[in-house]
């Protein structure tokens, strides 16, 4: 730990001995002596921290530590000079050790430079604050050092070397300072000590220029960077690789920065003096020249910038970022240039049940199953469709040039193509890999089509086809028409509906489901009729779908429920033992996703003076297979002592695996089994293995819509004991109890 804080109090101690340096009297021995050992301590620094921090490029540190080195040899000849020989020429031996150790330091910062990455942009911005700061140090520092008169030769280059190695200086600073890469303490460090150089050789060489003060001004500059210089080998971020900064953009530092150097030339040639000189103000009037260009070039380099970034943008927008798919954009441009050139087809899919993939799995594993859709259904398009991902579990494809025939036969083959398995177990690493689980998903499919549509009215028609064909659990349905007119029909449908509930229309009656042998009514099904004024009966089957599509279901079915529980109740208190044991109500899943369905049940219960052992609620396997609330429902209806009837069994999922995780006490074997049941084949083969797998279970089977009295034989002898059917009893408001035929 210590380790880490070090630099911190090398700092210190480094400021410390820099203050002391200054305040005692210039040429003593004293301080002499503290000067050497603060550079010589800074470059022994150096090397520790190398030790220390151990980086993976340690050749830049190398060379500070031998241009820090060299820096203190020549400070010890200078003061060889001054405390033994007692004299101080210029230039000196000394100067061959300060002039020698600048290369070493640039070699170190263009190591530095040299492992940051960096844009063309970068450098640029570099060449602006280099040309404006070289500008101002030529102006003020070099043009007045090479041109001061009184001096030999040789004592004007070595003190023009000295700027001039500061120049390259600068010019590595800038990059610095505008550069790529991490600006970790340690970088921010090194540029703080080589500015204090150039700081400290700018007093150096232009105090003799324009004041009579000592050059021991200097001094503290020169002790301090020594003491940065190491300070950064120290710090520990010496060692952190360069990591890619973002792209800069223009930031108001940067439009600040930009600002002033453009401005820097001409605020000089204001300058008294400065703008008299004719070389400076030709210097002034090319650096301007310079920078204006620089600056140009650079916003220049801004504006294309912004252009790739909105191209991006609008790349970006076209593509769908999970499955690689063209996004909804792209398909509606896609239709649009397709009806412009000819006669497109689009097909449009839903998967089925997606929500239950995403509620039982996760997300992770919903998006793996939506990427290998999409893989699936781009490798079974022609070539020259577009396929597009519209958002959730929807997907469309654009046959650029097709017929309805074409598109009906292509949609047949996409539907046979996904009902395929989707695998999940893809690799036994795979974090996302369900043990042994293969999911079936269907698609719903929507095709539209023509010439005189907008892009957005034909995707809409492909949507309702679609959805249409999700209610009839039809796999491909074609748009036409009637959809619409449908689909209007069924808003006016819905208005009355709500009308109906509240004129009271509705009724319920009761088909009874029969005993065998005994013959004796053991329940009855609740089953609701519409007496529409001018319409007559309306079938449930025309207006239950409208209410569960438009949610009045749930205030329908509450009333449903309500009347079934007190007619039982009627019926228990009037008939005694004659009155059948339970009442089964039909409910929806519209209802069941309700957060209350249960409370519901058992304040209708409670009302009523019912029994929850004589109520049962009918459910299909469509209404429990995507699971959720539903199924939570259930397990409350169970709780309370209602029975689960699972309705139409066999004409949904057909899913074993429904029967392990929804509670279901009694399965109703669906009418269509039952229809050929008198011949031999198929279907009773299904009512005899419905029967068998009922009783394994524990469950109670009952035989819907049984017509006739040989069908009864048939189901008895292959074991049914329970049977609803127009046979023993159409539905009526008030069924007669007593007189059911036995059978034939
Ligand atoms: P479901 O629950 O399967 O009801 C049985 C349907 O088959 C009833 O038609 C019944 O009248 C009919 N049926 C019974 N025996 C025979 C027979 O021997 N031959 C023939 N051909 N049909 C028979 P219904 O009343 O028209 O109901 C149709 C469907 O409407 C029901 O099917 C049920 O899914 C739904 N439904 C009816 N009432 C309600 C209700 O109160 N709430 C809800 N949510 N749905 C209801
Ligand atoms: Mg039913
Ligand atoms: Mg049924």
């Amino acid at each position: 730990m210590g380790h880490r804080r070090i630099w911190f109090w090398w700092l210190v101690a480094g400021t410390i001995a820099t203050t002391c340096h200054y305040v005692l009297p210039d040429r003593s021995l004293i301080a002499s002596i503290l000067y050497d050992v603060v550079g010589l301590a800074a470059a022994g620094a150096i090397l520790y921290g190398l030790r220390l921090h151990r980086p993976d490029r340690p050749r830049m540190w190398r060379w500070f530590a031998a241009g820090q080195f060299t820096f203190v040899a020549g400070d010890l000849t200078y003061e060889f000079y001054i405390q033994v020989l007692h004299r101080s020429p210029y230039p000196s031996i000394a100067d061959v050790f300060y002039l020698g150790s600048y290369p070493m330091l640039v070699v170190g910062l263009l190591l530095l430079v040299r492992r940051r990455r960096s844009s063309a942009g970068d450098l640029i911005d570099a060449a602006i604050v280099a040309t404006g700061l070289g500008l101002a140090f030529w102006i003020f520092v070099l043009h007045p050092v090479a041109a001061d008169a009184g001096v030999s030769t040789i004592e004007r280059f070595t003190t023009v070397a000295y700027p001039a190695a500061d120049a390259l200086l600068i010019g590595l600073l800038a990059r610095l300072f505008t550069g790529g890469g991490a600006r970790t303490p340690s970088v921010r460090l090194l540029v703080a000590a080589a500015a204090l150089m150039l700081a400290g050789d700018s007093v150096f060489v232009t105090i003799p220029l324009y004041t009579q003060a000592s050059t021991h001004l200097a001094d503290p500059l020169y002790l301090l960077s020594y003491v940065l210089w190491a300070a950064a080998a120290l710090h520990p971020s010496m060692s952190a690789s360069a990591a890619p900064r973002e792209a800069a953009g223009v930031g108001p530092a940067r439009m600040l920065l930009f600002g002033a150097c453009a401005l820097l030339a001409p605020v000089l040639l204001l300058l008294p003096g400065i703008g008299d000189d004719p070389v400076d103000r030709v210097s002034a009037a090319a650096g301007a020249t310079v920078l204006i260009v620089l600056v140009l070039v650079r916003l220049s380099g801004f504006v294309v910038e912004v252009r790739r970034q909105s191209a991006e943008l609008t790349r970006a927008a076209m593509q769908d970022p999970l499955t690689g798919l063209a996004s909804r954009r792209r398909f509606e441009l896609a239709v649009r240039q397709a009806l412009q050139d000819g006669r497109p087809q689009i097909a449009l899919l839903g998967v089925n049940g997606f929500k239950h993939v995403n509620d039982e799995l996760g997300r992770p594993v919903g998006d793996r199953v939506l990427r290998l859709l999409a893989t699936r259904l781009s490798g079974a398009v022609p070539a020259g469709a577009v396929v597009a991902r519209l958002g959730g579990d929807e997907f469309a494809v654009l046959l650029p040039e097709a017929d309805a025939g074409y598109a009906s036969r292509f949609a047949d083959g996409l539907a046979h193509a996904f009902r395929a398995p989707v695998s999940l177990a893809r690799t036994p690493t795979d974090p996302l890999a369900v043990a042994g689980h293969e999911l079936y998903v269907g698609v719903a499919i929507g095709l539209a089509g023509g010439r005189d549509v907008t892009p957005v009215e034909m995707l809409r028609q492909a949507e309702a086809a679609m959805y249409a064909a999700k209610q009839t659990g039809e796999p491909v349905r074609q748009w036409t028409p009637s959809l619409d007119e449908r689909a209007g029909e069924n808003v006016r449908l819905g208005a009355e509906i709500r009308a109906a509930l509240e004129h009271g229309q509705f009724r319920v009656v009761y088909q009874p489901i029969v005993e065998l042998p005994s013959a004796r009514v053991v329940a009855v099904e609740a089953l609701v009729r519409w007496e529409h004024p001018t319409r007559g009966l309306v079938s449930p089957a025309a207006f239950i779908p409208v209410a569960e599509h438009n949610g009045l279901i749930v205030e329908l079915g509450e009333w449903i429920l309500r009347t079934a529980c007190h007619r039982l109740a009627g019926w228990r208190a009037t008939l005694g033992p004659a009155a059948p044991d339970r009442v089964s109500v039909n409910v929806s899943a519209r209802q069941l996703a309700r957060p209350h369905f249960a409370s519901t049940v058992a304040a209708a219960l409670a009302d009523s003076g019912l029994p929850a052992s004589c109520l049962a609620v009918e459910v299909t396997e469509t209404a429990v297979f995507e699971g959720g609330q539903a199924v939570v429902a259930l397990h409350e209806l169970r709780a309370l002592g209602v029975r689960i009837a699972l309705d139409d069994f066999g004409t949904g999922h057909s899913s074993l695996g429904l029967l392990q995780t929804v509670p279901v006490d009694i399965l109703k074997v669906d009418k269509s089994f039952v229809d050929n049941i008198t011949e031999a084949g198929r279907n009773t083969v299904i009512a005899e293995a419905l029967v068998q797998l009922s009783s394994g279970l524990g469950l109670l089977a009952v035989a819907e819509g049984v017509e006739t009295a040989a069908q009864a034989e048939a189901l008895q002898r292959l074991g049914y004991r329970y049977l609803q059917g127009y046979h023993f009893g159409r539905p009526a408001a008030e069924p007669d109890f007593a007189r059911v035929p036995a059978h034939a």
